[in-house]
């Protein structure tokens, strides 16, 4: 049986994430917790399918989460009392630096 995705991305190589699972009902109408929570489930899907932990820090060699910080969706490293590594849809853009 199949059902749609509740959330996908392409990826520049043509692969396409996909997860099940549903978003919460609770997240409402915030974008930011939309975006967390989307960053969320495909992080899940990729570390399914490749058996690695995924995104991990550059600085810290952590895994990262997707969490709320400020109104933004970021990639939060827990390392070192934690800290921002990028907004999510910015890792390895050269994006905003915590
Ligand atoms: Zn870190």
């Amino acid at each position: 049986m199949h059902t749609d995705p509740a959330a996908a991305a392409a990826l520049p190589d043509g692969r396409v994430l996909s997860a099940d699972g549903g978003l919460p009902p609770a997240l409402g109408d915030d974008f930011a917790q939309a975006v967390a929570a989307v960053a969320a489930l495909l992080q899940e899907d990729v570390m399914e399918r490749t058996w690695r932990v995924w995104p991990v820090c550059a600085a810290d060699g952590v895994g990262l989460h997707p969490v709320v910080r400020e109104g933004d969706a970021v990639w939060w490293c827990a390392a070192g009392g934690g800290h921002e590594a990028a907004v999510v849809g910015g890792l390895g853009a050269g994006g905003r630096q915590a």
